[in-house]
């Protein structure tokens, strides 16, 4: 299959200059899309396939073809459904409201495997990041930050990402590819593994103490890039008979996907954050690229219609604080005169610096007195701690750990299991 092609959503691939990270001045003129890999999904060959991040719809059809009669598909696939998402049970051999020999079938047919954690690291706040491998070799990251009113889990939804924000490690990363929906809620799945999360036999789940109370697709990635199989995922979270997790706290961050913002109201029906970060176009395109291709006018009329926008659903405007960028007291004043009339909550976020990186975070007293700004204007400012800093698990610093050198189209697409 030729690079760029199957469900890459992705626009650009293997386009685009190679962009310099030497000084912000440089990368004024930096492309949107980076000069990246972006590798297609194939389906292995042969073999078992997996049942995690299928839809209810697509694991009936699953069924069906491996052969289970037509009226029995309904009430397999809802057994099934409990077994993996409600109990964390993997194999088929310990699936005992199902008969012998029919899980034997279900065996010789299909798997019910996640990301395999490569490691996973403990930070001094409790901040815990998984760096895992997927097929074809390839890492992502997923971090849990334990709070006190909740635990909130940060998922990616792309190796590496196509876009260039300047401030941001993710972007510096060559390879690309958009995670499957199974590879996304399969980040979860070992998250309530490692935290010990799945009900114990017999226990109903709600008697359990909810770790993971929410999520956030603020990990590695643009999750609008690889709409769909960040929706399924979604969907597969929050189902009642599974995993079970609210829409209103799970949130989603894009950078700015103006045409694919609407459909993450209507489609999933998820909590929208925005990545923000400037209040001049001359500014933003710097910053975050993409605004090169929507700016901010066009992105704040997508906004203003995002269809679960109401004052007990609010969007948040992410804000990374840059010393001498974007951080004074007259930058405070234009941001809350451009968002007047949407129901928003601005999450000042301090940098968080990785080696080479071309900012410095603002000072203290300079943030304080943004927000103070901002929250004088009626919106609440929180200034987001920096969380799992010493393992390098914050906002924006996330990169797998080998990126493996470029490969040509040929070796990507031979690689197995992709
Ligand atoms: N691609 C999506 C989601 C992932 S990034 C997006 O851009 O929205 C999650 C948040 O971290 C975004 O607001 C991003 O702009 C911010 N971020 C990126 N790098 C950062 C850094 N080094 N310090 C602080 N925040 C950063
Ligand atoms: Fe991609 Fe988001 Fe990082 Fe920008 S901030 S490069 S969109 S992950």
């Amino acid at each position: 299959m030729a690079v760029g092609t199957g469900n890459v959503a992705a626009p650009v691939a293997l386009r685009g200059r190679r962009r310099s990270r030497k000084s912000p001045a440089m990368t004024a003129n930096a492309p949107i899309t980076q000069d990246v890999l972006t590798l297609p999904r194939r389906l292995p060959e042969g073999g078992q396939r997996n049942l995690v991040g299928l839809t209810r719809a697509e694991l009936g059809e699953a069924l069906a073809a491996a052969g289970t009669p037509g009226t029995q598909i309904r009430m397999r696939a809802g057994q099934l459904w409990q077994w993996i998402y409600q109990k964390g049970v993997r194999d088929f051999a310990e699936m005992t409201n199902l008969a012998k020999d029919y899980r034997a079938l279900l065996a010789e047919h299909f798997t019910v495997a996640i990301p395999e954690v490569v490691r996973r690291e403990v930070s001094a706040d409790g901040t815990r990041k998984y760096l895992l491998r997927i097929a074809g070799g390839h890492e992502v990251e997923t971090v849990y930050i334990p709070e006190t009113d909740r635990g909130t889990l940060c998922i990616s939804s792309q190796v590496g990402c196509t876009l260039t924000c300047s401030f941001c490690h993710t972007g510096t990363q060559k390879l690309v590819r958009n995670l499957t929906a199974g590879e996304i809620i399969g980040q979860v799945m070992v998250a309530r593994d490692d935290l010990g999360e799945w009900p114990a036999p017999g226990r109903a789940p709600k008697d359990e103490t909810r770790l993971i109370s929410n999520i956030v697709l603020m990990g590695m990635g643009e999750p609008l890039y690889n709409f769909e199989a960040v929706r399924d995922a979604m969907r597969i979270a929050m189902d009642g008979e599974g995993i079970g997790i609210s829409r209103r706290r799970i949130t989603l961050s894009t950078s700015g996907v103006v045409p694919e913002i609407a459909r993450a109201g209507t489609e999933i029906g998820c909590m929208l954050a925005v990545s923000f970060h400037a209040t001049t176009d001359e500014v933003r395109d710097r910053l975050v690229p993409i605004n090169k291709r929507w700016n901010i006018a066009t992105l704040l009329d997508a906004l203003r219609a995002y269809p679960k926008l109401s004052n007990s659903e609010r969007i948040t405007f992410e804000y990374v604080m840059l010393k001498g960028v974007n951080d004074s007291d007259a930058e405070a004043r234009r941001l809350v005169k451009l968002i007047a009339g949407i129901p928003a909550k601005i999450n000042l976020i301090p940098f968080n610096e990785w080696p080479g990186a071309p900012y410095e975070r603002s000072d203290w007293a300079r943030i304080e007195a943004f927000a103070d700004i901002v929250y004088k204007a009626g919106y609440a400012a929180p200034i987001r701690t920096p969380r799992g800093e010493d393992i390098m698990a914050a906002c924006g610093q996330l990169r797998s750990a080998t990126e493996r050198a470029r490969k040509s189209r040929a070796g990507i697409a031979t690689e197995p299991g992709l």
